[in-house]
């Protein structure tokens, strides 16, 4: 299968110049991934994007590529989310959804999507279930990735993103070939603002407050696929592929 995924459409919220010919192995594609901050969703996106054929959508790093546009081409509702994001506060669920609508081309794409950080809220799921119904799309499953909290600060502590092409590494379990610069294309890799231990400590509060319960809303929908994120990013993928096929 062909499949140019333009991660532009998603991130500025432009009209894409994708191509999917659809489903790449016939599993599951229109997905949610849940998790705590840090426990590998990202990584696992790209993976199973790769796989699947369906892009990798990141409403934080909509938020974190607002932060380098020059401020006249930032949407009022941009604009005011990245205070929050700063804080490592949640952005208002008016201002996300808002964000999300604007790229509907995005989520109607017939190679699917692999939603990462949203919904984070019963009341963005619920707004996104309603939303979905109206454009006759429906999801496939929500993965929850499982991890206990210690790995998780462990992992985020090391964790390093490319400037460029926002390819994710590890300091320990994933590290680039050479030090600070990303395989894929070059550019410098850093740490993000909201992955410093006074950010994370607030992300992880946010997390349990309003995200966990999350899992108990789709697993009522019978939609949530438990996945234990322990282990190498390999492992944890081997492991979602076979618990989407155990579904259908
Ligand atoms: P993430 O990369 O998913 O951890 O998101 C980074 C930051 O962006 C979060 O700490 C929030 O400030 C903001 N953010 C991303 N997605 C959402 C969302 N669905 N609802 C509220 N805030 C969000």
């Amino acid at each position: 299968m062909q499949t140019t995924s333009d991660r532009i459409a998603w991130l500025g919220g432009k009209p894409g110049a994708c191509t999917s010919s659809g489903p790449g192995e016939g599993v599951a594609r229109r997905l949610v991934l849940l998790g705590a901050p840090g426990v590998g969703k990202g990584t696992q996106a790209e993976l199973l994007g790769e796989r699947l054929g369906a892009c990798h959508l990141s409403t934080g790093d909509i938020f974190r590529a607002a932060k380098t546009m020059p401020e006249s081409e930032r949407s009022p509702a941009l604009a005011a989310a990245l205070d929050f994001m700063r804080r490592g506060e949640l952005v208002p669920d008016a201002t996300v959804l808002q964000v999300v609508r604007e790229r509907v081309h995005c989520l109607r794409c017939p190679g699917g999507f692999l939603m990462d950080g949203f919904p984070r809220t019963v009341a963005q799921a619920e707004a996104f279930d309603e939303w979905l119904a109206s454009q006759r799309l429906r999801l496939d499953a929500v993965v929850n990735y499982e991890l206990p909290l210690e790995n998780v600060v462990a992992r985020i502590s090391g964790r390093r993103v490319c400037s460029r092409c926002k390819a994710v590494y590890h300091l320990q379990t994933r590290p680039p070939k050479k030090p600070g610069v990303c395989d894929q294309c070059g550019g410098e890799l850093y740490q993000r603002e909201d992955d410093r231990p006074e950010s994370v400590r607030v992300r992880m509060a946010a997390y349990e407050k309003s995200t966990a319960p999350l899992a108990g809303y789709y697993g009522a929908r019978g939609l949530l696929v438990p996945v234990s994120a322990e282990g190498t990013p390999e492992e944890v993928f081997g492991r979602t592929l076979s618990s989407l096929e155990a579904r259908r």
